[in-house]
């Protein structure tokens, strides 16, 4: 009876499948330089823009938004 409440981080921003699962093992590096291409609340698949500083990535399902800056 520990189910995690929080919604966030369910689904793996690399491959797209549940933390639970699968392994993932090479996601964290990917994840590292690349961004993330699948939504971590709801597994689909992200609209990425990529931009030369950092990049934009968007849900389209459930709006969930992540971006980065890298200067
Ligand atoms: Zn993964
Ligand atoms: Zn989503």
């Amino acid at each position: 009876m520990s189910a995690p409440t929080s919604a966030a981080d369910a689904f793996c921003g690399a491959c797209g499948q549940g933390l639970r699962d699968a392994s993932h093992q090479q996601c964290p590096q990917r994840l590292a330089y690349d961004p993330p291409r699948f939504c971590t609340a709801c597994g689909k698949r992200l609209d990425v823009q990529v931009y030369p500083a950092g990049f934009a990535a968007s849900c389209r399902r459930c709006g969930a938004t992540d971006t980065a800056q890298s200067r």
